[in-house]
């Protein structure tokens, strides 16, 4: 049987768990002397005993654990996850009959009802993605619902929690078809390879689906595109097949260059065409200003931290500097796309980053677009703290 602990939580928190903020905080509840076991239910409730909710105990790095309903009559069974992910693919509907867009978010966490976990969709294979031990003790559970809800052709899983400070290089076919990898996914008519057993990601950022649209259609047409933090390089096929008259892309890990290669040319783009640096970005400015190299756009789609021999970043704090070395090379008039999905600071803080920017630099800009997380990443009503990503397109002015 399942365990279950009682769990007294403070009258603010009791406020924002009944307008519908799923996420259980430590230090809003009274934790008891002996420790909860993952994936416990929670039964939370006010000082008197009141029932406020039922939760799961997962600690990820938000918090110790989900709200998952607040019908106290409500079991959490495979019943349950059913419904839960039977109403999220209804809501993806679209996306489902979409001819163009074979790769998209099905299941979002809390925005879908069951916070720590995500299920992807790639072309008929699922890639459920684990955000603790708690909610990975329900994984009977929810694969046996997830097969009731929805036609899976195979499964995959990714285990995104601490297992003692390693990721586990396991295989991650879960059941059905395997795949065979490359598997090639469309998105808005572009093709992108994915691999779903290799290694902790996949190839693709589903989440940035709108802004490589965006680049594609509005910013690239004759135009001279750097990528920095490139990854796979899926922003420079956006800009290549949009028209750029030539992109560059950069990413400091070796990998990011094979597998660039590779999401060219599955596009039909001639990579030998294109530039593919593997290279420290902030050498790269150096490297680009020396050379009085210029871009008309510019991409910068960092990760929240990075560290490196010589030196770390971090959003929160040097986001500003990012964008004044940006902005050393960027055309007068050009645009540059600044995105990331740092979850500490949200949509108005990364725009006083970007005055600051700007300003010390001693440019004048417009905001040209404002993108957060696409139609498919749910969030919960009312709390956009949970929409941790942010891209604005900047037009610089001079
Ligand atoms: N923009 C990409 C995703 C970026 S993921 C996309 O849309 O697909 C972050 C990438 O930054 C990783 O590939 C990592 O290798 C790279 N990276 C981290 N620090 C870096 C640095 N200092 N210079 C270059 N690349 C870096």
């Amino acid at each position: 049987m399942r365990k279950k602990t009682e769990l007294q939580v403070d009258s603010k928190a009791i406020k924002d768990l009944t307008n519908g903020n799923p996420l259980i905080l430590k230090d809003t509840v009274v934790m008891p002397e002996a420790s909860i076991e993952e994936g416990s239910l929670l039964h939370l409730v006010d000082k008197s005993g009141g029932y406020i909710a039922t939760g799961y105990y997962g600690i990820q790095n938000k918090g110790i654990g989900w709200v998952l309903t607040r019908k106290e009559k409500e079991q959490i069974d495979v019943k349950f996850f059913t419904k839960k992910i039977r109403e999220a693919a209804e809501k993806r509907a679209d996306f489902f009959a979409s001819e163009d867009t074979t790769a998209f978010r099905v299941f979002n966490g809390e925005g879908d009802g069951i916070g720590g976990l995500t299920i992807d969709f790639f072309n008929g294979y699922y890639m459920v993605s684990w955000y603790s031990e708690g909610i990975y003790s329900f994984r009977t559970d929810i694969y046996e619902a997830l097969n009731a809800a929805v036609n899976t052709r195979g499964i995959y899983e990714k285990l995104r929690f601490d297992t003692n400070g390693q990721y586990i290089d396991q295989d991650d076919y879960v059941s059905g078809e395997k795949g065979e990898f490359p598997l090639i996914v469309q998105e808005n008519g572009m093709n992108f390879a994915v691999d779903l057993n290799d290694g902790a990601m996949t190839g693709i950022f589903l989440d940035q689906r709108n802004v490589r649209k965006a680049l594609r259609d509005r910013y690239s047409t004759d135009k001279t595109v750097l990528n920095t933090f490139s990854y796979t390089g899926a922003f420079s096929v956006a800009a290549a097949l949009g028209g750029a008259s030539g992109t560059t892309s950069v990413d400091l890990a070796k990998r990011s260059l094979p597998k660039t290669i590779e999401q060219f040319s599955v596009n039909g783009i001639d990579y030998e065409s294109q530039d593919i640096k593997v290279m420290n970005v902030f050498d790269y400015f150096s490297y680009a200003a020396r050379k009085g190299l210029k871009f008309d756009v510019v991409v910068l789609d960092p990760p929240s931290f990075a560290r490196t021999k010589k030196m770390t970043f971090s959003t929160s704090k040097d986001y500003p500097k990012l964008l004044k070395d940006a902005l050393t090379i960027t055309n007068d008039g050009g645009v540059i796309i600044a995105s990331t999905n740092n979850a500490s600071f949200n949509m108005k803080k990364f725009k006083t980053f970007i005055d600051k920017a700007f300003k010390d630099y001693g440019a004048r800009y417009k905001i040209l677009e404002e993108h957060q997380l696409p139609e498919d990443f749910t969030v919960p009503h009312n709390f956009p703290e949970f929409n941790y990503l942010k891209v604005v397109i900047i037009q610089v002015m001079n």
